[in-house]
């Protein structure tokens, strides 16, 4: 098996091949399972893991940019990774969004960037 050349200094996780399917403490409700900011009610099950606590992403990931790993946006479930807390990393090499640098963040709104889709890195050539 030849080695695979390190993509970036960015941590990984591990014990994870990519393309597989890991679980991940449900960002939004931060593993509880429980709805984090009583829309419903403190009762109900959170919307984003239906009560379980954990997400499912696809390996590798990283964190959510656009809502710094928490899910949420205020009181509302993020857009970008929909509530998760993290996001698929693209495969192959990636840049730094050059239109949010990297914050997944609109610069005029509170919505994600729409150069990235919030994901805070672009392909190299895309403007
Ligand atoms: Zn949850
Ligand atoms: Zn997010
Ligand atoms: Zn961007």
């Amino acid at each position: 098996m030849p080695e695979l050349a390190k993509q970036s200094s960015e941590k990984l996780p591990q014990g994870i091949p990519p393309g597989e399917i890991a679980e991940v403490r449900c960002s939004f409700c931060r593993g509880t399972g429980k709805d984090p900011f009583g829309i419903m009610s403190w009762m109900s099950n959170c919307c984003v893991c239906g009560g379980k606590g954990v997400v499912r992403v696809k390996a590798p990931y990283r964190p959510c940019p656009h809502c710094r790993g928490t899910g949420a946006i205020k009181t509302f479930t993020c857009g970008v990774c929909r509530g998760a807390g993290y996001v698929p990393r693209p495969a192959g090499p990636t840049l730094v969004c050059p239109e949010c640098r990297g914050s997944g963040d609109d610069p005029a709104s509170a919505m994600a960037c729409l150069t990235c889709l919030g994901l805070g890195l672009v392909a190299p050539g895309e403007s």
